[in-house]
């Protein structure tokens, strides 16, 4: 008798918030609903019918999603959404306020090509509030900088990169995705549990979902904990 073969992966945290109709979008996306197309009872299986636009939960945006001429996000390539990642604890903002290159300071001589860059906001905590759609954002200027610095993956654990205005746009734009996305970058949205890693630079897998021609998809992130 053997046991079970160690595996190799270990500290998996799951950065990925639950999809159901309840999964709050941006103001103006499709809803998402689940349901029932076959049932065990009457098919003998189950099938779910899946109703979402492209850019629900926790998802990554092609270049596609702001620019005409950008990459589709099965156009990519893999290496985008499989990295290590440096994570800047940007917890403690107010609702509204920019996540600034000062406050990036800490981690910005570990940005570098190939490398991911995750805002920790703590703003999953408002998930399925009305407060979620206050979160911070970062502002155009933080967002070259790190563009500038090679890395072409940003993500955070809040709805936007860029300000969520309810009712109309940010009067500002959307500076931070185009900074990233018109860079040949992607950013990721919705991530949560940023809490639970605890390596100073996990990797970070938020490969989507292989749809033709998409701005965007789906994705289960996941950090893995190395080195701890
Ligand atoms: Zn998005």
């Amino acid at each position: 008798m053997t046991g079970p073969a160690p595996s190799p992966v270990r500290g998996i945290v799951d950065l990925s918030h639950p999809l159901d109709d309840g999964t709050p979008v941006y103001p103006g996306d499709p809803v998402a609903r689940f349901t029932p197309a076959t049932t065990i009872g009457e098919h003998g299986y189950n099938v779910l019918h899946v109703q979402m636009g492209s850019q629900t939960g926790t998802h990554v945006d092609a270049p596609y999603h702001f620019l005409e001429d950008g990459a589709r996000i099965d156009e990519l390539p893999l290496d985008l959404f499989l990295c290590p990642a440096v994570v800047a604890d940007v917890r403690g903002k107010a609702p509204h306020q920019a996540i600034t290159w000062a406050d990036l300071a800490p981690v910005a001589d570990r940005l570098s090509p190939g490398r991911m860059l995750v805002l920790h906001t703590g703003w999953d905590a408002h998930w399925g509030t009305d407060a979620y759609f206050d979160h911070p954002f970062l502002d155009g200027d933080a967002a070259e900088r790190v563009v500038a610095a090679g890395v072409r993956t940003v993500a955070l654990d809040a709805l936007s990169l860029d300000e969520t205005v309810l009712g109309g746009d940010p009067a500002a734009g959307f500076p931070a995705h185009l900074a990233v996305l018109g860079s040949g970058g992607v950013i990721v949205e919705n991530l949560r549990g940023l809490d639970a890693v605890r390596s100073a630079e996990p990797l970070v897998s938020v490969l989507p979902l292989r749809i033709a021609g998409a701005d965007g998809a789906p994705v289960r992130a996941i950090a893995f904990d190395v080195g701890v």
